[in-house]
């Protein structure tokens, strides 16, 4: 990867350029100068430095909506600088930070520290505050002064909110804001200490299971919440075919429930875990055939609005241990496009268009960020993708200063080769 200051004119040539605003895929170029989409005018273009596209897709850069950057805290593992690296790789430009940091995101200061930091990286960065105080689960926190410093949502993350009585105020509170709430929902009661999903599989591996039902219960809770207060619920990370049929039935009737699928939790199933591989511990678990298909089929449908990768960065020590003391998460951005393109576009069907949707402008509109990023004058947010290109993932696509993924020596399908964002491009070829 070689990342470079942009030149002051480019032209992005002969590639075919998909708006997902308006749906359409038309050949064409796209021209940038000093960093902003600009009008292609002839007279201007001229001496722009031209950039070969034939073959690939241009379209707006990606956001993912829920990443960990372990910064403060915890830099071995992520800062803001490697995490915004991995991004560019993966096609990213815009992440949201998960709050569940050293100390955590829970004041205003914290969240101040996240912008002020965030502004030298070249992605662009956003935080998410905590819904409690030390993400205790018990104290709401002062989210209306935490909101104007730049939280664009609240989570515990990596935490549930078991209390229901919290999780009602969390929502009543941020309906004040119209702000999305983000339950990473697994009932600690139920969980236990499952470390892969329960089932005949975990019995085998002499695993203690995590019963779909501990995610499924904590979402149709939930989601009842939201009803009942008019709050905003997201719904992270969905693993099991049940979790996403409570969410199919709520969308029928509340337009402001949202939901994440991760790209782990459809392109691996259980099995996977049988050689005790700890890049594969992830909470929620890694599920069976029958839930992972159920989701590819919910995305078909329609039931989640975007991707995100929980990119959860550990080192090499935390992932060493047993299965049963490994610590929980696996990187996910430089995998995520030629592992989603692969199972859901290549062997699955869903139009490459709705994948890029939910790549770019859902995730965006979700957060309420600007979505509509081929404006003349937007500072450019691009990626440009070979949807067809099959590679090998090795280490040296990673970028993150942790190397957990479970994807290394997968192959993957569709890849994004150049990234451009915050007046920066990166050349992934
Ligand atoms: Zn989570």
């Amino acid at each position: 990867m070689n990342i470079k200051t942009l030149p002051q004119k480019v032209l992005l040539e002969g590639g075919k350029i998909y708006n997902p605003v308006s749906n359409k895929l038309e050949k064409g170029n796209l021209f940038i100068v000093n960093g902003k989409i600009a009008s292609e005018d002839k007279s201007q273009t001229f001496d722009a430095q031209a950039i070969d596209c034939k073959g690939k897709i241009v379209t707006h850069g990606f956001c993912d909506i829920h990443v960990h950057f372990r910064e403060p805290g915890r830099e071995d593992k992520e800062t803001l600088e490697t995490g915004a690296l991995a991004a560019l790789a993966g096609g990213f430009t815009r992440v949201c930070v998960m709050p569940n940091t050293n100390p955590p995101l829970d004041t205003p200061e914290s969240i101040r520290f996240i912008i002020e930091k965030g502004e030298s990286v070249p992605v662009h960065i956003h935080p998410i505050g905590a819904i409690t105080r030390q993400q205790a689960g018990k104290d709401i926190t002062e989210m209306g002064l935490m909101k104007n410093e730049g939280a664009v949502a609240f989570s515990d993350d990596g935490l549930p909110v078991q209390d229901g009585s919290v999780m009602r105020r969390a929502l009543e509170y941020g309906s004040m804001f119209d702000i999305p709430i983000i339950n990473h929902a697994e009932d600690k009661c139920m969980r236990e200490d499952g470390v892969m999903n329960e089932g005949p599989m975990s019995t085998r591996l002499g695993l203690s299971g995590n019963p779909t039902i501990a995610e499924s219960s904590m979402v149709h809770r939930d989601l009842a919440l939201g009803e009942m207060t008019g709050g905003r619920v997201h719904v992270p990370h969905v693993s099991t075919a049940q979790a996403a049929d409570h969410i199919k039935e709520m969308k029928k009737t509340n337009n402001k429930v949202t939901a994440e699928v991760a790209p782990h939790h459809i392109y691996f199933n259980e099995a996977a875990i049988e050689h005790f591989d700890t890049n594969l511990k992830v909470a929620p678990p890694i599920r069976s055939e029958f839930d992972r298909k159920a989701l590819i089929e919910a995305v078909k449908k329609g039931v989640f609005d975007c991707i995100a990768t929980d990119h959860a960065p550990h080192t090499i020590e935390e992932k060493e241990a047993s299965f049963d003391l490994a610590a929980f998460g696996m990187i996910g951005l430089e995998s995520c496009f030629g592992a989603v393109n692969k199972v859901l576009v290549k062997e699955n069907g869903l139009a490459l268009s709705t994948l890029i949707q939910m790549l770019t402008i859902n995730p965006r509109r979700i957060m309420g960020f600007e979505s509509d990023l081929f404006q003349t004058g937007i500072q450019a947010e691009i990626v440009v993708l070979d949807p067809d290109e099959e590679w090998l993932f090795s280490k040296t696509n990673i970028h993150s200063r942790s190397k957990n993924s479970p994807f290394i020596n997968e192959t993957l399908i569709g890849r994004p080769v150049i990234t451009i964002s915050k007046n920066k491009i990166i050349n992934n070829e």
